[in-house]
């Protein structure tokens, strides 16, 4: 299942669950209706967990002890991580799938305290303590589990091109020999590119969201990451913006990053995506439904 970078270049469609049957046929994220939508935590597909313990996982003997738990986000990606700056509501298929780990573990929406943390950042958040567990688009990988362990996974996507709408159609990263092309720092995309294709000039933010401001200004020739991500994008700003429609170049799995060792934590959070089919299931139609983006759930790698 694992990606492998020496397959990176050959531009290979890895996961055969996962297809784009089209772009832009509507925005993915929560906003449809929103006006007079109730109160998130009355329509959720999963339930809060009553008098609920976890004998030894110290992440969750944490979490009781201050009464809530705080979570790794990202909130500039409309559809997987967003924070609506004028609702100040979160939204997005990551943003649900917190939720609802949190739900099984006895907190509510009120006892979440979420926190945005960039890419580069993860690693260092959850070894710091500062997150009890993130989940924001987070490829599971052998380096990164050096530092921390992953539940999961729970999303698959692969590394896809977000261009403007009115450019010439990239479809592989061979084409972008010359041209620029940006990602967030610390991402699998970046490093891919730094790797793999040393004649693409590279432009590194820490958020995906300014790479996007950067290529529609006309400073960047493409923005790279999971299609999933891009999809978004493209999404909310159609008459600027088309994801490219050629393979995937990688597949990333995502999984929720979390404190080393906890292994309690871990299988517990397995356990939860195992015997939660419907629940990610309305999860996804909630929030990718009208994408163009067909996932099934992946299969729990309980390493
Ligand atoms: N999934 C990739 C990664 O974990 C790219 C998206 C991101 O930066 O969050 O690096």
């Amino acid at each position: 299942m694992r990606f492998k970078k020496s397959l990176a270049a050959l531009g290979f469609l890895a996961a055969a669950a996962l297809t784009l049957t089209g772009c832009n046929s509507g925005a993915p994220g929560a906003t449809e209706g929103s006006d007079d939508a109730p109160a998130a935590a009355s329509e959720t597909p999963w339930e809060v967990a009553e008098g609920f313990t976890l004998e030894g996982s110290p992440t969750f003997d944490k979490m009781e002890e201050r009464g809530k738990v705080v979570v790794g986000v990202k909130e500039d990606q409309p559809g997987l991580g967003y924070l609506d700056n004028v609702t100040q509501e979160r939204s997005g298929f990551d943003v649900d799938v917190s939720r609802w780990i949190a739900a099984s573990l006895g907190f509510d929406e009120e006892q979440i305290e979420y926190k945005a943390i960039a890419s580069a950042n993860r690693e260092q958040a959850i070894v710091n303590g500062d997150i009890d567990y993130y989940v924001g688009t987070y490829s599971i990988n052998d380096k990164r589990k050096q530092d921390i362990d992953f539940a999961g996974p729970y999303f698959v996507t692969g590394q896809g091109l977000l261009v403007r709408s009115d450019d010439e159609d990239y479809q592989t990263l061979e084409e972008l020999a010359g041209k620029t092309v940006c990602s967030a720092t610390g991402s699998t995309p970046i490093q891919n590119i730094k790797e793999n294709f040393p004649e693409i000039k590279t432009q590194e933010f820490d958020l995906y969201s300014a790479c996007v401001e950067n290529l529609i200004n006309g400073q960047v020739d493409a923005v790279t990451t999971d299609q999933a991500i891009l999809i978004g994008y493209a999404a909310q700003d159609p008459d600027n913006l088309k994801v490219t429609t050629g393979p995937l170049f990688t597949e990333e799995l995502y999984g929720v990053g979390l404190p080393k060792g906890d292994d309690v934590l871990r299988t517990h959070i397995n356990d939860l995506f195992t015997d939660g089919g419907t629940i990610w299931q309305a999860i996804f139609d909630q929030n990718l439904g009208n994408s163009g983006i067909t996932v099934e759930q992946p299969e729990v790698d309980a390493y």
